[in-house]
């Protein structure tokens, strides 16, 4: 399984990076600098973790990374034709989670991660509702 980063801008990637990584400020600063593929595996690794889905057999995940807001929202028009306020999701057909580098933190991407691991575990979709119990948990335990 790989991770998939879809970005062809390099400071809006090099943004997104930072802004997903679990690393607090100072340990950042001792550590040399981890790659943005690096950053994103180990926290998809932590949430399967968390979820104890650490075998999930899971598809190649997409992940599109777009410059900020509008143009985040500009890719949901595109797809669904009409508005949206959401800030980061995930589309299970497309096994592919959608954010935006100048709105984003890990937790965000480790919620849009744990509703691609959970689809993906169980043979069959989930209900959203369950789907969202585990995806919060996620994203409320991410530092635990
Ligand atoms: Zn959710």
């Amino acid at each position: 399984m790989t991770i998939n980063i879809v970005c062809d801008d390099e400071p809006v990637l090099d943004k997104f990076g930072r802004r997903v990584s679990l690393c607090s400020g100072i340990s950042r600063l001792l550590k040399k600098r981890k790659s943005v593929q690096d950053n994103v595996e180990e926290i998809y690794d932590r949430v399967r973790a968390l979820l104890g889905m650490s075998d999930v057999h899971d598809k190649d995940l997409k992940i599109r990374v777009y410059k900020d807001k509008p143009s985040l929202h500009e890719a949901f028009f595109n797809i669904y034709y009409r508005p949206t306020n959401l800030r980061a999701w995930y589309i299970f057909e497309y096994h592919t989670i959608y954010v935006s580098a100048d709105d984003l933190n890990a937790g965000m991407l480790a919620h849009e991660m744990a509703h691609a691991i959970v689809d993906s575990y169980f043979g069959v979709k989930p209900p959203i509702e369950s789907s969202e119990i585990l995806a919060r948990y996620v994203d409320t335990h991410l530092y635990d």
